[in-house]
């Protein structure tokens, strides 16, 4: 597995670096994960992008471990996901995430998102701290966090994220909460960078491409890195794999990365983070309900078990 591409790196706190383009493996099916990743490393990516919620991560392991190369030659991201919340919970989560990917620590870990809903991102904040601590994570970071949440979790504990992975792509720019990363330090991951494929017919990217000789994929890749964002964007085709990594040999001129800026639309894929809710909220008359629902299956389950044991 060899590779000439140079990918420049960005600095994390403590000495960590994080190569700025990975692979996002995001609704990869577990059985095309392994050769998945295996295509990427052979194209020259050691960074790849995972969660507990892309049921992948045993799989990325396998392929980390198939390549022959050395573990700490890979920067390996997963997340805890949203029904781990809670300090316990999310110490928990951390263990089982190593254990699928077989690997003693991941490089980064991060909140998948803040569900404010909830209200327990600050304590699992500080389960992520304490397995910072213990080694099981190189970094820690969180995701899909607003201005609100960011501001609580480092007023609370003392300790602020190393990224913020955001939905962020030309139709989504997200120019405040950018500002507000690069003014507390914090390093910005753009999620969806090339929004799923969904700007890639824009008439300004497509211009830009064309005078580059590029495609447009590389020209919006190659904007998030002049704007010092790290992506990973997902494919599971080799030659677009190669191209999404074949960005370092031309550069965007302030004139053109300005006719980008300007086709922001503030226009999500994703949810919005304020609202993403673990279950829908269920009316107070159904869930008293549901819950004498409850009580009678557990009575009379209690029952076939008495007279189970009556011989009856
Ligand atoms: P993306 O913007 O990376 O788009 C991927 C899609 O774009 C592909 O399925 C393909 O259709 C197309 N594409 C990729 N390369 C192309 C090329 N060279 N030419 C033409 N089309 C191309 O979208 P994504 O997968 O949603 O995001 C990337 C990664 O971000 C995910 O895999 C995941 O790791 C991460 N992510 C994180 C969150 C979060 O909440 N933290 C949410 C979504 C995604």
């Amino acid at each position: 597995m060899a590779s000439s591409i140079n990918i420049p790196s960005v600095a994390l706190p403590r000495e960590v670096s994080i190569p700025q383009v990975g692979l996002g493996v995001f609704q990869v099916p577990p059985e095309e994960t392994t050769e998945n990743v295996l295509h990427a490393i052979e194209a020259g990516y050691r960074h790849i992008d995972t969660a507990r919620a892309y049921s992948n991560e045993a799989e990325v392991g396998q392929a980390i471990r198939a390549s022959g190369l050395h573990r700490s030659e890979f920067f390996i991201t997963t997340k805890c996901y949203n029904e781990d919340h809670g300090y316990d919970r999310a110490t928990r989560a951390l263990k089982k995430s190593l254990g699928r990917l077989e690997m003693e620590h991941v490089d980064l870990y991060l909140i998948h998102w803040p569900m404010p809903s909830e209200d327990r991102y600050v304590e699992t904040w500080r389960a992520l701290v304490d397995a910072q601590q213990a080694g099981l994570a190189r970094a820690i970071g969180v995701s899909n966090f607003q201005s609100e949440h960011l501001r609580r979790i480092i007023d609370e504990t003392g300790v602020t994220p190393a990224v913020n992975q955001i939905e962020l792509h030309p139709y989504l720019q997200q120019p405040a909460l950018r500002r507000e990363h690069a003014d507390r330090g914090i390093v910005t991951q753009a999620w969806s960078p090339l929004a799923q494929g969904m700007v890639l017919d824009d008439p300004a990217i497509a211009s830009i491409a064309q005078k580059h000789g590029k495609t447009a994929a590389q020209v919006v890749l190659r904007w998030h890195i002049a704007l010092d964002n790290v992506v990973f964007p997902k494919s599971v085709t080799v030659e677009r794999i190669r191209e999404n990594i074949d960005i370092f040999d031309f550069e965007l001129s302030t004139e053109e990365l300005a006719r980008i800026e300007a086709v922001d639309r503030g226009e999500r894929i994703g949810p919005h983070p304020d609202k993403l809710a673990l279950n829908p909220p269920i009316s107070r008359r159904r869930r008293i309900r549901s819950s004498i629902a409850a009580r009678t299956r557990l009575r009379r389950l209690r029952q076939r078990v008495a007279a189970r044991r009556r011989g009856q």
